[in-house]
């Protein structure tokens, strides 16, 4: 049987296995002490308004500076801090330092534009986002309309009714929600005008170049869904001119990706602002 085959031979895919299982528990050591020692950082991603042709609100990534990995990825390091929780002290921690961001660009008129944060399904667990961003917003004396969380379909289906209760408490307070990765989920579409958002983000699968053409009925489709419901919608992932002429041919006029600008640090994004808000 395989499973005697397998017995005295160590195979490539257990040496595989044990070395991603090596790095996964040596990651989640070295977290447990990464914002103690400061080692997360927040990069910024542009929204473009097509049309205008001016920045209408940015996106904050995190970054880990690892100590001896170098920069690490979300997609590796979310999923471990999301399992271990971690990821609550670390939005907290977000929050607060992106509206203190936020507020200087907004104080010193380099930019007034909101700035969205991802939200883990965590952040909705205990009840306690509401106050932690009512508090982090009068620390920093930034408008709450400045401020914009970034949620998914499952997040937002997952114990929809107490999830919904807490964004409308957050809609309520001037905070502005948008549906992320839209369009991956399917689960939601049904009970879409339930959910309090301002904005619908289509994911990055239907905007890929190879994809884009085949999948035109579908983007046109999430636009007049949105419109309907009176929500803006952002494209993801937009890398080349013929997907941006495609996407302002459907009536899609915001739009996020490595045409426009990559996720930037802060020191990078005060030029940024002076190269790219002439045209207001
Ligand atoms: P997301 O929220 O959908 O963010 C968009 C991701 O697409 C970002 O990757 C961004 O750098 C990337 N991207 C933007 N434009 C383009 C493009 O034109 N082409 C391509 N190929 N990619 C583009 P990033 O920063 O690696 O983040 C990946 C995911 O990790 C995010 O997806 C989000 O789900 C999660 N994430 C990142 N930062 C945070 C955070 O602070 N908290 C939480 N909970 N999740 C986060
Ligand atoms: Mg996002
Ligand atoms: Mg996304
Ligand atoms: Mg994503």
């Amino acid at each position: 049987t395989s499973k005697d085959s397998g017995k005295n031979k160590c195979s490539v895919f257990d040496l595989e296995a044990n070395r991603h299982q090596l790095r996964r528990m040596s990651l989640e050591k070295d977290l447990r002490k990464a914002l103690a020692r400061s080692e997360f950082m927040v990069v910024y991603q542009p929204k473009w308004d097509s049309y205008m042709n001016v920045t209408v609100g940015l996106e904050a990534l995190l970054r880990w500076r690892h100590p001896e990995h170098g920069i690490i990825s979300p997609a590796e390091f979310i999923p471990i801090a999301e399992e271990t929780g971690l990821i609550v002290p670390i939005t907290y921690w977000m929050l607060h330092d992106v509206c203190s961001q936020n507020r200087f660009w907004h104080k010193e008129e380099i930019a007034s534009v909101p700035v969205s944060i991802n939200m883990s399904a965590r952040m909705f667990e205990d009840g306690s986002l509401y106050d932690v961003v009512a508090e982090a917003l009068t620390c920093s004396e930034l408008e709450p309309h400045f401020l914009e969380l970034e949620i998914t379909e499952s997040i937002a289906m997952h114990n929809m009714k107490e999830t919904v209760a807490q964004l409308s408490r957050l809609r309520m307070l001037g905070v502005r929600v948008s549906l992320d990765d839209f369009g991956t989920g399917f689960s939601s579409l049904g009970n879409l005008d339930e959910i309090p958002v301002n904005t619908l983000k289509i994911d990055q699968v239907f905007i890929r170049n190879s994809k884009m053409h085949s999948k035109k009925a579908i983007i046109s489709n999430i636009i007049a869904i949105a419109t309907h419901l009176n929500m803006e919608v952002v494209a993801e992932g937009v890398e080349t001119p013929e997907q941006i002429e495609l996407l302002k041919s459907l009536g899609c006029r915001v739009m996020q990706g490595y045409y426009y600008g990559r996720p930037m640090p802060v020191h990078e994004l005060g030029e940024w602002f002076i190269a790219n808000t002439a045209a207001s």
